[in-house]
């Protein structure tokens, strides 16, 4: 399906790769797991997450005396469904009971927009009356990109002028969210990270008032990195996490890279859960993220 067309790009990167080198091996030896680290750093799954797969690796080799070569492939997939499956919540979008806020936050240019656009068509379909509160305004393209986001998934936005109070905005969203007994409020949010101060400024000040209004569990704090950004994705991350509470990550242009392993090292460097990939500019190309499902995509 999608997802598996969406990661065409790191099959080729990971599993094409790992299947040439298990092919001219005839026994397991050191050189072959150096060939395969090679394989996963340059897929940007990270040093720290590459290290510990090859020696988690090396141990289930002993553990279970595998002599066969071909036996690894089996090994190497189930080793990444462990990691990908090592993390502290789950990847599921938590989004009841209703009325649940969705905050997305992130740097410009990485899809943020296209996903809330995407995200509001998918739960609209299953549903939920979903409303849009546009967070930025900073940029007037910004209100008006995610107007049109908001008219092609069919559903409402509450917009203030450019240059109006963020968290106004949102304080808005969520009033009209209850009066209309949405199940589920959407807030974009800027994304300046040149103005990095002024910026997690805020982003705090609206996370107040979200967790004013909100239990922890209906509000969800998603992330949006752009994956072929690779190593700079997980930096932002970190930048990120210091200003709010992440709930979850979104990875946006899969389609658009070989290195989908930084899936991994984003989740495991920041133990905060890969919760929805985009794959694609259509808004029907956002997928949850199911760690089964990644790997049997890429391994397919
Ligand atoms: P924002 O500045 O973060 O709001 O970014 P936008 O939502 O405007 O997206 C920036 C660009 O990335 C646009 O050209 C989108 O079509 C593109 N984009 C977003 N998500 C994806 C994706 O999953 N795959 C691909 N190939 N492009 C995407």
């Amino acid at each position: 399906g999608r997802l598996k067309q969406g990661l065409e790009k790191t099959r080729k990167g990971i599993t094409e790769k790992v299947d040439t080198i298990l092919k001219s091996y005839q026994k397991i030896d050191e050189e072959l797991f150096e060939e395969l680290e090679e394989v996963l750093i340059t897929a940007d799954m990270g040093v720290n997450t590459t290290m510990r797969i090859i020696e988690d690796l090396k141990d289930k080799v002993k553990e279970k005396k595998i002599k066969e070569v071909f036996e690894i492939r089996e090994l190497l997939k189930e080793e990444l469904k462990e990691i990908l499956t090592d993390v502290e919540s789950d990847n599921k979008i938590n989004i009841e009971p209703s009325p649940a806020i969705i905050l997305v936050v992130g740097v410009n240019g990485v899809g943020k927009t296209t996903t809330i656009g995407k995200l509001a068509y998918r739960l609209k379909k299953e549903g939920k009356k979903v409303l849009i509160a546009a967070g930025d305004t900073f940029r007037a393209a910004a209100i008006d990109q995610l107007q049109e986001w908001a008219n092609r998934a069919g559903v409402e936005i509450i917009a203030h002028k450019e240059g109006s109070d963020p968290a106004a905005v949102i304080f808005d969203g969520i009033q009209a969210a209850k009066a209309r007994k949405a199940d589920v409020l959407i807030c974009d949010t800027a994304g300046r990270l040149h103005n990095k101060k002024n910026l997690m400024n805020e982003l705090n000040k609206i996370f107040r008032i979200v967790e004013r209004e909100f239990s922890e569990a209906t509000r969800e704090v998603l992330l949006v990195v752009d994956a072929t950004t690779g190593q700079n994705a997980i930096m932002q991350a970190k930048v990120f996490k210091e200003a709010c509470d992440i709930t979850g990550i979104v990875l946006t242009k899969l389609d658009g890279t070989a290195k989908g392993g930084v899936v991994l090292a984003v989740q495991s460097e920041l133990n905060v859960p890969v919760k929805l990939v985009g794959v694609g500019e259509r808004i029907e190309d956002l997928q949850d993220f199911d760690p089964q499902n990644f790997v049997e995509a890429i391994f397919a």
